[in-house]
């Protein structure tokens, strides 16, 4: 039977959401607002609703219109996507009561996961390593430094209720500590809506280690493998790949991380695509850090090399209907796959630069995949999160995959806005990252981003050559 799915959200993911909604025959609805008149994401929907409004608050993330709205228009599912409502409870809780399917976990896995500090909890009941430090939410400062004393400084500051790199600081002795704590209470309530604070080893030239997780409602969980999220700015990841280039040929280390996942997931009965992510030491010791109850912007490059597509399933799990795994030993690696997040930001200061797009043009070579939501005249507003577009790319190996990469990076135009093309290209030619040998430390160490002046300055010479070349051939 033919179900009736409303797509909670825009950008590409929405663009992503539509095209698994309609090749499993279903119907696509999707949200247009006072902001954004014409979403790229309405080809993809059979359906247009109208959310009125224009700020985030008035739409996206307004429960009562959009619960008033699936009433009104007799909706059967919704698909949250990532960021908006996609982890909160109170959201799935309704829709539960109204009889509508929420494409996403179980109502008490979203509440248990989503709480940094309820979820290290479970994962050391679970038998899971967390890291040194608090497992519940602390008190004061004064109970945060004699957890600190103990583990060691540097440590870290961390909102349970945080997300998106946001509400964490580290601090590197008592006097930090006793300056940031009342801060971070102070950001966590004002960004959350929840002043609950852990504090945590800081661990030092870690790698962020992800693993995919896909489970239907009839107890089966499945691991998709790991994903490496280490190059990242500001606690947020730019660049993903996978597999691990840290893990590299460790089979056993591969082998005991997912299947360390997998026992988590089935601690909270997981019923749907979701991530257990981990920060791992140079030791190779690694420890769980949270779990994301949803898609992942990062999704692509795990169905790049598994072939397996995490967005069909995750629908067709919500909808009781069958995986297309039923085992997993039918889940291989196959190749290696990198993601580059497509921002439209300063390439040097890495911070959000909105505007108008008036230029789109891309010549992709084989392999690769851009999942974006970029047309020629788009208007990169300061509302949205300024990702429009993730570029990726697939191969062989990794060494292939980095010249598909490149080449595909070179392809890339956009004109009118500021993104961070320029800094991708640096790092796809940067010797560490090259390597496959970096941590999360990559971005502050490394300075990739020091060289784009060079880069614009090169590139620029090479335009006006390719220029004064065909005025000659004119
Ligand atoms: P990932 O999918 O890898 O976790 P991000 O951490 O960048 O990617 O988060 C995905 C999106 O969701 C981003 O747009 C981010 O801003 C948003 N986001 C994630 N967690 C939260 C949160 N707790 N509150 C608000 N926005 C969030
Ligand atoms: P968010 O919900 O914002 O994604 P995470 O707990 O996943 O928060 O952490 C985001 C990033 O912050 C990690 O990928 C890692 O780079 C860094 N980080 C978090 N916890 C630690 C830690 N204990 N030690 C070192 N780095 C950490
Ligand atoms: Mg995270």
């Amino acid at each position: 039977m033919k179900k009736k799915i409303l797509i909670c959200n825009r950008g590409e993911i929405a663009i992503r959401v539509g095209k698994a909604i309609r090749e499993l025959g279903h119907i696509s609805v999707g949200f247009w607002t006072d902001n954004e008149t014409q979403p790229p994401h309405l080809e993809y929907c059979d359906q247009w609703i109208h959310l009125k409004g224009s700020s985030n608050t008035e739409t996206y993330l307004n429960m009562d219109q959009i619960i008033s709205l699936i009433k009104e228009h007799k909706i059967d599912a919704v698909h949250p996507g990532y960021g908006f409502l996609s982890e909160n409870t109170e959201f799935s809780k309704k829709l539960e009561e109204l009889g509508v399917t929420f494409v996403g976990p179980h109502a008490e896995a979203i509440h248990k996961m989503g709480d940094k500090a309820i979820s290290k909890q479970m994962a050391k009941d679970a038998g899971v390593p967390v890291v040194p430090g608090s497992t519940g939410e602390i008190e004061s400062a004064a109970e945060a430094a004699v957890i600190a004393k103990e583990i060691g400084y540097p440590v870290l500051l961390k909102a349970v209720a945080g997300g998106g790199g946001k509400g964490m600081r580290v601090c590197v002795d008592e006097k930090e500590l006793d300056k940031n704590f009342e801060a971070v209470r102070r950001e966590a309530l004002s960004s959350f809506g929840n002043p609950g604070v852990l504090v945590e080893k800081f661990i030092l030239n870690p790698h962020h280690i992800e693993v995919q997780i896909i489970a239907d409602n009839n107890g089966n969980i499945f691991h998709c493998f790991e994903r490496e999220c280490s190059v990242q700015r500001r606690h947020q990841k730019i660049i993903e790949e996978a597999p691990s280039p840290f893990i590299g040929t460790d089979e056993k280390l591969r082998l005991e991380i997912c299947e360390t996942a997998v026992k988590l997931a089935k601690a909270v009965n997981y019923n749907s695509a979701g991530t257990v992510e981990f920060i791992m030491g140079e030791d190779k010791s690694f420890y769980f850090l949270e779990m994301n109850t949803r898609i992942q912007v990062e999704h692509p490059i795990t169905e790049e090399i598994t072939g397996v597509d995490l967005v069909a399933n995750m629908l067709k799990s919500a909808l009781g209907e069958e995986l297309d795994i039923k085992s997993q030993e039918e889940i291989k690696i196959l190749g290696h796959s990198i993601e580059c997040r497509i921002c439209a930001e300063d390439a040097h200061t890495m911070l959000p630069a909105p505007g108008k797009i008036n230029g789109f043009e891309t010549t992709f070579g084989q392999g690769i995949r851009f999942d974006h939501c970029i047309f020629d005249g788009l208007e990169v507003k300061p509302d949205f999160d300024p990702m429009i577009g993730k570029l990726i790319g697939r191969g062989h190996n990794r060494r292939v995959v980095l010249r598909k990469m490149r080449y595909a990076i070179d392809g890339l135009y956009i004109e009118g806005i500021k993104t961070n093309i320029a800094l991708h290209k640096l790092i796809l030619d940067e010797e560490k990252f090259v390597s496959g040998h970096y941590t999360t430390n990559y971005i502050s160490e490394i300075k990739p981003q020091d060289g784009i002046a060079d880069l614009v300055k090169t590139e620029n010479l090479y335009m006006k050559a390719i220029s004064i070349e065909a005025n000659i051939l004119d």
